[in-house]
């Protein structure tokens, strides 16, 4: 176990992310008091049932008082309203985070409320699933993964620090960034994968002549993989394409340029292309089992990886 690192750890926002955070900061002690808090009662009650703090309420603002820490795990386009609605309650000298999957528009919506004193240190953990709510969430989400930090230039050295052996304490590494350059990546790695994820298998739904029972009975052969980002949760995912537009379009105009020069090769029968292709891309799987970032099962592996202690 870690030892304690903030007296009082306001989670605001307790679905898969926050959860995760609550169970793991439990589990290794990091905080005196984790208080809860969420909008609606019923999401408010099953976090209770779970005993995932020890204080709840339904306004932001309960939890967030006398926070040494406050952590805000809502959808992206939330995150304003959010902040303000703390703000007159942030204790000087506490850290203000989020794990929000874009940054530049995080940081336009929640900085012009944060009060003179209070640290504001964006964050980001690269991890997660496609299941939402507080049952979604266990201890171990974080256990090797990243999380990108994206303070200001001239935040608080000391904060930063403090925040990073937070995120190390839940098993995470920590990298730190400009938002600017987060965003671009992650619509590389995350957005675009999400987003075509989400049109291939509505292009399979809308086809006349494969009926849905044959889609799924053959999906074995590719198809279901696909359906995995798929099954992401809406609210977040339409407002990570609304919060991070401009990189995701220009990684789209990228990622249909070579799509046009992949349909150019079957049409032509390049084969030596495509065989060149498909090798290089082979390697970048091997590249992410290399650096530990999923093992080499069939299934991805995503039993133990993503839900270690149900394997
Ligand atoms: P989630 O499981 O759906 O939980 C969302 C939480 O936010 C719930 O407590 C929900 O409250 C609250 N919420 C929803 N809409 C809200 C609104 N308009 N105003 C205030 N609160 C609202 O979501 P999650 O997967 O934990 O995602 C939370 C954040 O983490 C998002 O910003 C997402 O981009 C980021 N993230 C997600 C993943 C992932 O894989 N899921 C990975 C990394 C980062 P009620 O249930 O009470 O309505």
């Amino acid at each position: 176990m870690a030892q304690r690192m903030f007296d009082k750890v306001a989670l605001i926002g307790i679905g898969l992310i926050g959860s995760s955070l609550a169970r793991v900061i439990r589990r290794e002690g990091l905080a005196g008091e984790i208080a809860v808090a969420t909008r609606s009662p019923a999401t408010l009650a099953r976090a209770q049932e779970l005993r995932l703090g020890d204080s709840y309420s339904t306004h932001a603002r309960d939890a967030a008082r006398d926070a040494d820490l406050v952590i805000v795990s809502v959808p992206v386009g939330a995150s304003g309203q959010v902040a303000a609605e703390i703000a007159p309650v942030l204790k000087p000298g506490a850290i203000l985070t989020d794990v929000g999957s874009t940054k530049a528009s995080v940081v336009a919506q929640m900085a012009p409320h944060v009060p003179d004193g209070v640290h504001f240190i964006p964050g980001h953990p690269i991890a997660g699933t496609e299941h939402s709510g507080p049952d979604a969430g266990f201890a171990d989400l974080f256990e090797g993964r990243w999380c990108i930090l994206t303070p200001e230039a001239g935040a608080d050295a000391q904060a930063v620090e403090r925040l990073t052996k937070f995120w190390q304490a839940c098993g995470s590494k920590v990298d730190v960034m400009d938002p600017a350059h987060h965003d671009m990546v992650l619509a590389i790695v995350s957005h675009l994968p999400h987003i075509i994820a989400y049109n291939i298998v509505g292009t399979a739904d809308d086809l006349e002549y494969a009926s849905k029972s044959e889609v799924i009975k053959y999906s074995a052969s590719g198809f279901r993989d696909f359906t995995r980002l798929a099954a992401s949760d809406p609210t977040m995912w339409r407002d990570v394409c609304l919060h991070n537009k401009d990189a995701i379009l220009e990684m789209l105009a990228r990622f249909s340029e070579d799509l046009a020069s992949l349909q150019r090769m079957i049409r032509w029968g390049q084969g030596d292309k495509l065989f060149e292709l498909f090798t290089r891309t082979r390697a970048v799987r091997r590249s992410i089992i290399e650096a530990g970032q999923d093992v080499d099962a069939p299934d991805f592996g995503r039993h133990v990886a993503s839900h270690p202690e149900r394997s």
